[in-house]
């Protein structure tokens, strides 16, 4: 287990935190791993939620972009409230989703952390190609860096949103239909990272539509 103090901080959005964290001598980990983590605090100690690295492993220090749930007193609503110099404590890494090769990637929400990752590993290494991006949220607010979706993936970036009417951009759900309209061929592999009923609907669509399902990273 590894202690790790809070260099910076700060929301991203309205409802989603960046922490910049102190990166221990030697700790390696890979784009789309994640890391068990909880707060260095009495009585948060042993309250172990899992989060996605959004850093680069050459970068000299460590990132996680996390949503604050403020609805009930977790841990991201603890999250939320901690201060510069506040530590949190890592328990283990482990794989989450591992980049296989070009394909779709389909997002919700936070699900596009690993989908970072990946991405800013491929872009600095220059091969960032053959790859789209589909990314659901609720409204044009809850874009998780979407700048810099933008400037790694340009037209391949697609935004779509669930529930507010945005000009120019897609105002709709995921689904069966929505996935025959946007995309021309499914011999490729898909990438699918959200909230679980997100990924399992879409997993679902996906093979009935005639993906392999040893092409479908989840
Ligand atoms: C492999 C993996 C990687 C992940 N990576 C990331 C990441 O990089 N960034 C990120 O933001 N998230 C990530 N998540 C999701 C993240 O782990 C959860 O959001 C987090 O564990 C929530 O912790 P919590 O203690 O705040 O909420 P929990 O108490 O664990 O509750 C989880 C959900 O239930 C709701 N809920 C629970 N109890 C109540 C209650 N009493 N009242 C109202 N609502 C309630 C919460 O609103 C929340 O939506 C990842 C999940 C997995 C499995």
């Amino acid at each position: 287990m590894q202690t790790l103090k809070i260099l910076n901080s700060g929301f991203i959005t309205h409802d989603v935190k960046r922490f910049i964290l102190e990166k221990p001598k030697g700790f390696v980990y890979r784009p789309g791993q994640s890391a068990h983590i909880s707060i260095n605090l009495p009585g948060w100690e042993d309250k172990i939620r899992p989060f996605t690295f959004t850093s680069l492993n050459d970068w000299p220090y460590l990132e996680f972009i996390i949503k604050i749930h403020d609805d009930h007193n977790g841990v991201t609503n603890e999250l939320g409230k901690l201060k510069l110099g506040s530590e949190l404590l890592l328990h283990d890494v482990f794989g989450s989703i591992e980049y296989k090769g070009p394909g779709i990637f389909i997002a919700g929400g936070t699900g596009i952390t690993p989908f970072i990752a990946i991405f800013r590993a491929l872009y600095i290494s220059d091969n960032l190609r053959k790859i789209g991006l589909i990314y659901s949220n609720r409204t044009k607010e809850d874009i998780i860096l979407g700048q810099e979706l933008f400037k790694m993936l340009g037209p391949a970036y697609i935004n779509i949103f669930t529930r507010e009417g945005v000009i120019g951009f897609w105002e709709r759900r995921i689904d069966r239909k929505y996935l025959i309209e946007t995309i021309r061929n499914f011999d490729t592999r898909f990438y699918v990272c959200g909230p679980q009923k997100f990924t399992e609907d879409i997993t679902k669509d996906l093979i009935n539509l005639g993906v392999n399902p040893q092409s479908l990273i989840v």
